[in-house]
């Protein structure tokens, strides 16, 4: 049986490329080639910059109110076509139906509504000098990239797509490799929705496609999420080409901090939370989980039983499934890799460990939920980004340790706070060097909250109104109304 093959989306419609040629697409959950995409090759990159001129002439043109009445309806299509997105998002990524089906489509239709809601808010202001005035103008950017990660691709297409739209920019959008397929039909309900064609295009590949986008001169702005290694790569092309604007969602190695007036059962769900969604591959997840020596014992008692009896691994289409596959057999062995390291420096294997082949799903890429302890700071499964279901508890006794251990990284996306103690709780957060920040929860993320990290963990931020900043330029406007005086 011949496979379904899919071309790129540029101005409006599919089209082909001249190279022929295409990349595979793999269940995590079985192994299996699902499809084909096409390569954006060059008659696809030329074809997607002149379509986002035409796309950004109209679109600019448009008063935030039109532009909102669009982007409502691609979010009314989006609901509606909930499920379906749903199940691509579970073929691509490997992630449970479970989450997929709450979380993945609807968190992406409450981005784009909450910046349609914005559209027409968009301002500039104007200050009277003393007869003479200034005014000023926020104006759109112009042709913005986007180039996202393989973990929430539909939900990544849509955070990045709906400030750049709501503020009259276009997009062309590169999805990860690995998970292309959300992004186009993201592209194909904009088009239904009434988007003008031009102002989402969808342009598939790896790294190649990706530096074309950054090297651009006509594209004004990247918008990149992925690995903090990559984000250099990205701002320096971004840099070296024509100066791009740049938004970085990059990595973490975030710290969750559970205090000993804690409630133990909360805790312990925050901390699964914080390590096994979406199989560990979230990039707020909080791997580094500090608890106070005096909760230590009945926390790990209670997280031990818990993982081990709670956590369900097999078909993530399966709605009983609570942990997917690992996105790739390369990334399972990365993860495994780092697993190994653990247990060679010297911590403890509490559970999980190893690679599991379940009987619904026998060849998916799936990792057992691992926990270690024992860990200190120096661990490399401390110090660097897994991107699996592997946690790492430390021990602390003070406040002011636990603070200090808790920023002693280069990395800064997230991090999270339990304790019962109202003034503890925001007095630590508050010394805690991260963009993303809960007490008492973790990892929730609503459109109206912005989220970006700190230090090498990203610049800019994504959903909020703070990031209507991040997709406008502001034009200052001086109105002589006297006389021109001039010494010459
Ligand atoms: P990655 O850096 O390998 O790839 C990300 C994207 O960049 C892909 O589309 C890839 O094709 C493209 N790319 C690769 N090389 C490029 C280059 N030289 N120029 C331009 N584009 C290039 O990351 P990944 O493995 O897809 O995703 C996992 C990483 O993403 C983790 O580090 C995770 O923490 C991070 N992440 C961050 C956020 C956030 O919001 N901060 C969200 C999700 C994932």
């Amino acid at each position: 049986m011949s496979l379904v093959r899919y071309q790129n989306f540029i101005h409006g419609t599919y089209l082909a490329n001249t190279t022929n040629e295409v990349f595979d697409v793999r269940n995590p959950a079985t192994d299996e080639v699902i499809y084909q995409v096409e390569v954006a090759d060059e008659r696809i990159q030329q074809a997607a910059i002149e379509s986002a001129k035409k796309g950004v002439a109209q679109w600019s043109a448009m008063t935030g109110v039109e532009r909102s009445r669009v982007l409502l309806k691609a979010v009314a299509l989006l609901r509606e076509r909930n499920d379906e997105l749903a199940r691509i998002e579970v073929l691509d990524t490997g992630k449970p139906w479970q989450e997929a089906s709450v979380v993945d489509v609807v968190t992406g239709a409450d981005s784009i509504e909450f910046f349609a809601g914005l559209a027409a808010t968009i301002e500039g202001n104007q200050q009277d000098l003393g007869g003479d005035f200034y005014y000023t103008r926020r104006e759109p950017l112009g042709i913005c990239a986007g180039i996202g990660a393989w973990n929430y691709p539909l939900q990544i297409a849509c955070w990045k797509s709906a400030p750049a739209l709501a503020c009259g920019n276009v997009m062309i959008f590169k999805p990860s490799e690995e998970t292309p397929l959300g992004a186009l039909k993201l592209a194909e309900i904009f088009i239904e929705a009434g988007v003008p064609a031009g102002v989402f295009n969808v342009v598939q590949g790896a790294a190649e496609v990706g530096q074309w986008l950054t090297q651009h001169p006509d594209i004004e702005k990247v918008s990149f999420t992925g690995e903090v290694g990559t984000g250099k790569k990205v701002m320096a092309a971004a840099a070296a080409s024509n100066l791009k604007d740049v938004t970085m969602e990059l990595g973490g190695k975030s710290p969750l901090i559970i205090f000993d007036d804690s409630d133990v059962e909360e805790a312990v769900s925050g901390a699964m939370l914080a390590n096994f969604y979406t199989q560990g591959e979230v990039c707020t997840n909080g791997t580094r989980v500090f608890v106070q020596r005096g909760i230590y014992a009945s926390f790990m008692d209670q997280l031990k039983a818990r993982t081990e009896a709670n956590i369900v691994l097999g078909d993530p289409m399966d709605p009983e499934t609570n942990m997917g596959a690992l996105i790739s057999k390369k990334h399972q062995e990365l993860v495994l890799g780092y697993i190994q390291s653990g247990k060679q420096q010297g911590a403890t294997l509490v559970t999980g460990g190893d690679a599991v082949s379940p009987t619904s799903a026998p060849n998916g890429y799936f990792v057992a939920p691992t926990i270690f302890t024992d860990c200190n700071d120096e661990m490399t499964i401390v110090k660097e980004e897994i991107f699996g279901p592997v946690m790492s508890v430390l021990v602390f006794d003070d406040e002011e340790e636990v603070i200090r251990r808790a920023n002693d990284t280069h990395l800064g996306l997230a991090a999270g706070v339990f304790t019962q103690d109202i003034r503890r709780a925001h007095r630590v957060i508050h010394q805690i060097n991260a963009g993303i920040c809960w007490i008492n929860a973790y990892g929730a993320s609503p459109a109206e909250m912005p989220v970006g990290g700190y230090k090498q963990s990203g610049i800019g931020r994504e959903n909020g109104i703070e990031t209507l900043k991040h997709y406008t330029q502001i034009k200052a406007v001086y109105v002589g109304m006297n006389k021109l005086e001039s010494p010459f």
